[in-house]
């Protein structure tokens, strides 16, 4: 019988589970605003990561927008181009100008290199993303920050439970957004946060997610609300319990993969980073059109006949949405470019079945 693959499933806890966390949320009638399973998560993931700050929101696309806010910037941002539209959106909606700076092509992250090229007297910030959870230069990145006095926000959305030298991917920067999204690796249905070293920024995220309201009954800034409910939080102290299983089963999908499609003609694939414990959040392949006879589009056209749906992810570049386009310098970004079009990320998710890894690198080879 044939059925329909797409590129992700979300993770769920067995229900009985799910429903013995929410209890206590039904006798006590504090269904959000911080409550009792908003603490305790909070608590769990500053101990899961070992960091002191961990702000918990609504999702993530709101917890990178206030953390903007938060360190109070005019002027100009450097991000990627590669990237899902919540980083640009984030920056645009802070009255910030996004400044896009190329991709290297090996793991599709911020190229290093032509960072300091785009740096002007109007630079406050380098926003760059652990695309598909594969880590970015963050030395190199620190560095220049520090030497031009710049702040540093990862977008850090794909990169839960990841380890990069001895140190959650999260802690590297000022701060870093988080999401647990439906999609993600690790999920409180909707959901995200911020972790940063910084205390006072800490407690400007905590006022800002809830209206600016101070405890004083003072709004001393402009909020938003974008508050996690208790809900939300009760699923991720379920899900939390299930990482590492969730984790090594993908490790186990991604190995196969890795096996079937490392050898494939004008099929590209991401090696692996030292020093960096993966959670393989995604699987990206680039394809070759010259040297793989067909090009992604045709790809995914053969997998969509077969009811498997990949996603051509990040495609467009963000510079090619109607809402940016033309409105920001898009030269120079030449790798962005290239992968972007040629790039597809195929199923991935824990509970994929060997078989259909087998007839996806089946389809691929053919
Ligand atoms: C998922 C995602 C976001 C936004 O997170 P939400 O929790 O869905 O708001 C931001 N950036 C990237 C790269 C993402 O993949």
């Amino acid at each position: 019988m044939d059925k329909t693959t797409f590129v992700t499933r979300s993770s769920m806890p067995p229900f009985e589970e799910y429903m013995e966390e929410i209890r206590p949320i039904w006798e006590s009638h504090w269904l959000t605003n911080m409550g009792e399973k908003h603490i305790e998560l909070q608590k769990q993931l500053c101990d899961f990561m070992h960091v002191d700050h961990v702000e918990l929101f609504t999702n993530g696309h709101m917890a990178l927008e206030l953390a903007l806010q938060a360190f109070e910037m005019d002027g100009e941002v450097i991000t990627t181009p590669f990237t899902f539209s919540s980083t640009t959106h984030a920056i645009v909606r802070n009255n910030l100008t996004p400044v896009f700076c190329d991709i290297e092509p090996e793991h599709y992250t911020m190229d290093v290199s032509k960072i300091e090229s785009l740096i002007t007297d109007k630079t406050r910030a380098i926003v760059p993303v652990h695309v598909y959870g594969n880590v970015c230069d963050v030395e190199e990145i620190d560095r220049i920050a520090k030497k031009h006095g710049l702040k540093v926000i990862y977008d850090a959305a794909h990169t839960f439970g990841e380890v990069y030298k001895g140190k959650s991917v999260a802690a590297y920067g000022d701060a870093s957004m988080l999401s647990f999204h439906a999609t993600k690796v690790f999920n409180t249905i909707e959901g995200g946060a911020i972790v940063c070293d910084d205390e006072n920024i800490g407690k400007r995220m905590y006022n800002l997610k809830n209206f600016g309201i101070r405890e004083d009954e003072q709004l001393a800034e402009v909020g938003a609300n974008a508050k996690m409910s208790e809900f939300q939080a009760a699923m991720g102290i379920c899900n939390l319990r299930h990482l590492d299983e969730e984790i090594a089963k993908r490790k186990n999908i991604y190995e196969l993969y890795m096996s079937e499609l490392q050898d494939v003609k004008g099929i590209k694939l991401c090696s692996p980073q030292e020093g960096l414990e993966k959670n393989y959040a995604y699987f990206p392949i680039y394809v070759d059109p010259a040297e793989y006879g067909a090009d992604r589009d045709e790809l995914f056209s053969r997998l969509a006949a077969e009811k498997i749906y990949p996603r051509k992810y990040f495609y467009p570049l963000i510079t090619d949405y109607e809402c940016y386009k033309g409105k920001y310098d898009d030269s120079g970004l030449e790798n962005a470019k290239r992968i972007a079009a040629g790039i597809l990320t195929i199923p991935m998710y824990a509970d994929l079945e060997e078989e259909t890894v087998h007839k996806i690198c089946d389809i691929i080879k053919r």
